[in-house]
């Protein structure tokens, strides 16, 4: 799995737990690493940049 923001590749932990975040930006899940939540900690931001 892949960050839609920085392309970097999201690590997932030994229980298949990813370690970023899904939002949905009209209708369509994104998915963000840890990296791109702490730059951009809202969820409106990450929106914005993902739209
Ligand atoms: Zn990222």
């Amino acid at each position: 799995m892949k960050c839609d923001l920085c392309s970097s590749k999201i690590q997932e932990t030994f229980l298949n737990k990813m370690l970023g975040t899904q939002i949905k930006v009209s209708g369509k899940k994104k998915l963000v690493c840890f990296e791109c939540q702490k730059k951009f900690p809202t969820k409106e931001a990450l929106v914005k940049q993902l739209s």
